[in-house]
């Protein structure tokens, strides 16, 4: 219901719009069409989108075309160019193994909070979960994920930290995921220092965690999440970009999708990056995080 409403929320001047839209034009001429960009541009989507998206229903739409029609192509569009490109597979978790997944994201994006959320995620499944607190830059990313860990998560997860600040991120997960290996997680979560002004760094820092951690799995990491607040629109999808030339991102949490966001985000990053959005924050609790899902996302954006 809370995911619902949320999508609602985001979307609802989208099927407003259409709505209105659809009365004020008897005809879907290219008047129509030329106001429809501009409330397809108001969900973030990105332009590229709104025009692949205008130019593809300019073919299939006849101007004598009902509202309900209308909406069921336009659904249907938006549907298929989001499953353009690479085939989207679901959150990379399997049973008996020691899974490895990595968060990064610009601070201030809801990088801690998500990456709590899913620690509980997999511990309310009974799994057990280790958090690498390799963000040895940030002062007081550890003591935030203490925080959470001692506060919402009720210690049902283990963390594991460096000894002092600005300690090499790379020594932190060699720690951790010898502790995982050793006592059987099923998860190690590594949280990572979103530090996108120094690219260089940034790059060597994730390469050596990845050598650390392909030395003992060529597969890991299996998840490479990078974290997008939603409510920040297409600086969003900026920042996916710089993110995707450093990283190769396997997935994005979009959070924040309950505040102002217009959450046509999604589709942007799948249209210029093609990366998936495989997890959406929905609000400020343990529990405010849903995998997402997109028949219900691009339903939503219209009702
Ligand atoms: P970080 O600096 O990227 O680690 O960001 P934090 O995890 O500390 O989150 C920054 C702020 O965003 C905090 O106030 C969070 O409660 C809030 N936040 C994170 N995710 C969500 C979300 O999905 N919805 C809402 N409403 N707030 C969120």
């Amino acid at each position: 219901q809370k995911v619902e409403k949320a999508i609602a929320n985001s979307s609802l001047s989208f099927s407003k719009d259409i709505k209105k839209l659809s009365k004020k034009y008897k005809k879907m001429d290219d008047d129509f069409f030329e106001e429809l960009e501009e409330v397809l541009i108001k969900t973030d989507m990105g332009i590229k989108m709104v025009l692949k998206i205008s130019n593809s229903l300019r073919k299939k739409i006849k101007s004598t075309t009902s509202e309900e029609v209308f909406k069921e192509t336009l659904v249907e569009e938006i549907y298929n160019f989001y499953n353009e490109g690479k085939k989207i597979k679901p959150i990379n978790f399997e049973d008996n193994r020691l899974n490895v997944f990595m968060v990064i994201g610009v601070n201030g994006t809801g990088k801690t909070t998500s990456l709590s959320k899913i620690a509980n995620f997999y511990a309310k499944q009974g799994k057990k979960v280790l958090i690498a607190a390799a963000d040895t830059f940030r002062a007081g990313a550890v003591e935030q994920l203490e925080e959470w860990i001692s506060t919402r998560l009720n210690n049902k997860v283990d963390l594991i930290k460096g000894l002092k600040q600005n300690q090499d991120p790379a020594s932190v997960v060699y720690d951790a995921y010898e502790k995982a290996k050793n006592e059987k997680y099923d998860l190690l979560l590594i949280d990572t220092a979103g530090r996108l002004q120094n690219k260089v760094n940034l790059m060597k820092e994730l390469e050596k965690m990845y050598q650390i951690i392909r030395q003992e799995d060529r597969k890991a990491p299996h998840e490479l999440f990078l974290v997008i607040d939603a409510t920040t629109g297409q600086n969003g999808v900026i920042q996916a970009k710089e993110f995707d030339g450093v990283a190769e991102v396997s997935g994005i949490v979009l959070t924040k999708m309950d505040g102002t966001s217009k959450g046509g985000i999604a589709l942007a990053i799948k249209d210029e990056l093609d990366i998936p959005v495989k997890l959406v924050g929905i609000g400020e609790q343990v529990d405010d995080l849903v995998q997402f899902d997109v028949d219900q996302y691009i339903y939503g954006l219209t009702v």
